[in-house]
């Protein structure tokens, strides 16, 4: 499931292609993924509307729309939002008068997708569409006070600079989870999954399964460094890419030639050449840890 530096790599992209650009209307191919409103709510919700600016909270992706409505995509599994643009040469070949509808109709520049969930289609030609082959992501419509309801359930942000080591020390005294599923905790730290869990885990040298009240402050100190190092690198990186994760360009990310733990299990440790185990004991996904020197 995309983490932090993919749903940030989405949103940075969607924003730089789409704010400022006004919706011309929306069309629901499968309404099983949407969210806080029906199909037509969502219709009548997005026509008309200029897209402010697309950013981030945990592991969602927000469109917000001017008239304070916001569309909250998580793609999890297989979910992606991808820009499909006319053009510029036949979008300035359009004369005046010419139906832009049939000129894309004759000829369309983007093919037929046969899992294309929901399309936007955009008033100056182009088009966004949600994507998504399981459809176990979703898109939800929400208002203003929907969207503060929402983010104010998540956790801190990793890349805020309110997140220092004193705040992360507080919100681990008060847990009593091992400190794998504490970081993976959406209510603790907002966007930390698994593969950054496993990341931060293995450079700060902590076993996943002590209790994260437990932790000495060095260690708190140590694992804040490595998952803040880790979420900026992956995010430079465009992401970690595995399944179908793409970003709105199609492109895949490039962090996963920098992983040391996550899917790297009984390889040999990049710092002490011990073989890296692997265990579901934790929190049913898989941890990858060395048990030499992480402790
Ligand atoms: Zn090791």
């Amino acid at each position: 499931m995309p983490e932090l530096p993919e749903v940030e790599t989405i949103a940075r992209e969607l924003n730089a292609r789409l704010s400022g650009r006004s919706i011309l209307h929306v069309r629901v191919v499968r309404g099983d993924v949407l969210r806080g409103a029906f199909k037509d709510d969502l219709e009548h919700q997005c026509r008309g509307r200029r897209i402010e600016r697309v950013w981030r909270r945990g592991k969602t992706a927000i469109i917000s729309l001017s008239g304070g409505w916001h569309l909250l995509i998580q793609p999890r599994f297989t979910g992606a939002v991808l820009v499909d643009d006319a053009p510029a040469s036949r979008r300035s070949e359009t004369e005046p008068g010419e139906s832009m509808e049939l000129t894309l109709h004759v000829e369309p520049y983007a093919p037929a997708d046969p899992y294309s969930v929901i399309e936007w289609e955009l008033a100056d030609g182009g088009r966004f569409r949600y994507r998504d082959v399981r459809r176990l992501g979703t898109v939800t419509l929400a208002d203003d006070a929907a969207l503060a309801h929402y983010c104010a359930r998540i956790g801190v942000e990793p890349l805020d600079p309110e997140f220092a080591p004193d705040r992360l020390s507080g919100l681990l005294r008060g847990s009593r989870l091992a400190i794998k599923k504490a970081l993976m905790d959406q209510r603790i730290v907002a966007g930390v999954g698994n593969i950054y869990a496993n990341e931060a885990l293995w450079r700060a040298g902590i076993d996943p399964s002590r209790a994260a009240r437990a932790l000495r402050r060095d260690e708190v100190e140590r694992l804040h460094e490595a998952l803040v190092t880790t979420l900026r690198a992956s995010v430079l990186a465009r992401g970690t890419t595995f399944r179908d994760y793409r970003d709105p360009s199609n492109r895949a990310g490039g962090f996963a030639a920098q992983l040391h733990a996550y899917g790297r299990g009984g390889e040999p440790c990049e710092r002490c050449g011990t073989r890296l185990a692997e265990t579901h004991a934790i929190d049913g996904r898989t941890t990858v840890f060395c048990h030499r020197c992480q402790h």
